[in-house]
């Protein structure tokens, strides 16, 4: 089974493009989905987590997802150490997925794919892009967030600009229906 990874920035609609892939029956596994259920339920990352940041990072049994991001987000020697216990477990955890399903191809949505080099582990990789307004906007609607939040987060992650010539294939997702054809279309090329 091939792997095709799926990316695109805050509120560029990848979780969007993924549905209608899975629409098409084809097998999605979402990477940050992965991650977080790991945080929560393996024993391996749980003892690592507390050697590197201490108990407060489990309160009653579940992840201290605020006091995880307090560390992380103002250290990032801290947030590579918490990606080196993390990802490998993911990278793990999709293997094993991956043996479960059959098909030409599967799609592997994650937030972060040509940053940490997780692009060379895919056989094609997939942009989602959509003009920065219009992102503002969507993420606004979604999580009541201000216009500064938004910005610092997108500002946080590479540019379209410097992902654009790593992917093979960029949708611009600004119509849906569009958005759809053009799925429609790269399914038909993929499979
Ligand atoms: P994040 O990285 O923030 O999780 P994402 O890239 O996965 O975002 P989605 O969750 O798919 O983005 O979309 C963000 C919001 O924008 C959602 O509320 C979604 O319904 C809406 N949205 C996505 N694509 C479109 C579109 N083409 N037209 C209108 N709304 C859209």
């Amino acid at each position: 089974m091939k792997i095709v990874g799926l990316t695109g920035g805050i509120g560029s609609g990848k979780s969007t493009v993924a549905r209608f892939f899975e629409e098409l029956g084809v097998p999605v596994y979402i990477a940050d989905d992965a991650g977080k259920y790991l945080l929560a339920n393996s024993k391996v990352v749980r003892r690592k987590m507390i050697a590197l940041l201490g108990e407060e990072c489990y309160v009653d049994g579940k992840p201290n997802k605020q006091y995880i991001a307090s560390i992380i987000f103002n250290d990032s020697d801290k947030l590579a150490a918490v990606n080196n216990i993390i990802h490998p477990k993911v990278a793990q955890h999709f293997k094993r997925w991956m043996k479960k399903h059959t098909s030409p191809y599967c799609i592997k949505e994650a937030a972060v794919l040509f940053e940490n080099g997780g692009y060379l582990n895919c056989d094609y990789t997939i942009l989602v892009t959509a003009p920065e307004e219009v992102r503002v906007s969507r993420v606004q609607k979604r999580d009541n967030s201000t216009r500064e939040q938004v910005m610092s987060r997108i500002n946080s992650q590479w540019s379209d600009s410097e992902k654009i010539p790593l992917a093979n294939y960029v949708i611009v997702n600004v119509d849906l229906e569009v958005t759809k054809q053009e799925v429609t279309k790269l399914h038909n090329k993929l499979s």
